[in-house]
């Protein structure tokens, strides 16, 4: 009963729309933590007001339930309250860093790396076209970026570099610490896109010396639309155009009435992550290699793509030389998964980001990421495991081998 499908959908609605098997996407969205929907629910219902009205109680109680957010998103992040923009998401967060600076300054040169998410690299590419000069770092064959590559890429033109936590395909971690630390000695402002691992990782914006960092509340049991960006306060080189002007919501820079819900929802995901986090992510790296040392006595050939251990804890990228991954996928409709080849890609060509950590045609194409999650159990991981083997060595077997 508490479960929250069956609380929005009532008893008999629940089976017909629930769906059965396994999920193992929890890097593309997570579901969201029922206690989530419990803080939500009161302001999807009876607390409607407009939080920017001040002038009666329905507004000031989406005011409090905002301002307690931001305190819950600050906390997650080591940041202070004043410091937290609520945005639509990630996408909006880094899109607003990045333009946002840029239209402060015509000559701003850029520096970030060849795998980063797409509102990173598009938002780049549209710098590009409009005169700003942008450096793609490479990256190494785990995808993880060598810190002398950025020190040599920073010259006395660069005004800010824009470097991913995680990344959302093969879980490679970034040294966060080491580039802030580069980037504050250089004088350069520090962007970071956290999105991925930041319900697992201890993030701290002071120790790492990020001057901005964007979240996404449906990456961690939040709900899907909400995120935030960190901007570091009395910091004299930061200065933002706003990408929305209207109201003066946000410090005027995110106008628009306050998403109270969803910023409520962001705000007690935030709580949840920093009260279960330490423990989380020992459970979850346990679950993970096991899932791994499994996997792999079972299937021969199979490798493991990005860095073996500077990965999220909750994080396995693999490939099966020979198997078409999309074809895979297909026949295990019951498993959630996603895969760097052409179709989960969203655009029909394969994943831009393994291409540039120079993996193999042939393991792209056979490649599948495999995100477990909060509420994923050690008889998924079981069954899964299982149920990939076999289906393994049914196409191998349709292949003659
Ligand atoms: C999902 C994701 C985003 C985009 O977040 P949205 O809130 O969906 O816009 C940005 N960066 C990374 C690394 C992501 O994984």
């Amino acid at each position: 009963m508490d479960d929250p499908v069956t609380m929005l959908l009532g008893k008999q609605e629940t089976d017909r729309h629930r769906v059965k098997g396994v999920y193992l996407d929890h890097h593309a969205t997570t579901p969201l933590d029922p206690e989530v929907l419990d803080a939500m629910m009161p302001y999807l219902k009876e607390f409607y007001g407009n939080a920017s009205s001040r002038s009666h109680a329905w507004g000031l109680r989406s005011t409090k339930a905002i301002e307690k957010a931001r305190e819950q998103v600050a906390r997650l992040i080591g940041a202070e309250e004043k410091e937290i923009i609520f945005t639509s998401g990630a996408t909006e967060s880094n899109n607003l860093c990045l333009k946002g600076h840029a239209d402060r300054d015509q000559n701003a040169c850029f520096v970030t790396s060849c795998i980063e998410h797409p509102s990173i690299i598009q938002t780049c590419r549209y710098l590009e076209a409009k005169r700003h000069s942008v450096t793609y770092l490479p990256v190494d064959s785990y995808g993880r970026l060598d810190i002398n590559d950025v020190t040599n890429a920073l010259s006395d033109s660069t005004s800010l570099v824009s470097i991913m936590l995680a990344n959302h395909e093969v879980g490679t971690l970034n040294p966060i610490a080491a580039i802030g630390l580069l980037c504050s000695q250089k004088n350069v402002l520090f962007h970071t896109d956290a999105t991925q691992g930041s319900s697992l990782l201890p993030i701290n914006v002071d120790e790492w010396r990020v001057d901005f960092l964007s979240l996404s509340a449906h990456k961690m049991y939040g709900p899907k639309g909400v995120g935030a960006l960190y901007i570091r306060k009395h910091h004299p080189q930061i200065s933002l155009t706003p990408l929305l002007h209207g109201g003066g919501q946000e410090r005027s820079l995110r106008a628009g009435t306050l998403n109270v819900a969803g910023i409520v929802g962001f705000g007690a995901a935030a709580a949840i992550a920093l009260r279960m986090r330490d423990e989380e992510l020992k459970r979850l790296r346990v679950l993970r290699d096991r899932f791994w040392n499994k996997i792999k006595e079972q299937i021969d050939g199979i490798v493991l793509l990005g860095h073996p251990l500077e990965r999220l804890p909750d994080h396995l990228s693999i490939s099966f030389p020979g198997i078409d991954a999309e074809e895979l996928m297909l026949e295990m409709e019951d498993l959630g998964l996603s895969s760097g080849s052409a179709c989960s890609t969203g655009n029909g060509s394969p994943s831009y980001i393994l291409k540039n950590m120079g993996v193999k045609h042939e393991f792209i194409h056979g490649s599948i990421r495999i995100g477990l999650g909060r509420f994923t159990t050690d008889e998924e991981i079981d069954y899964a495991i299982c149920k990939i083997s076999e289906t393994v060595r049914k196409l191998d077997k349709e292949r003659g081998i």
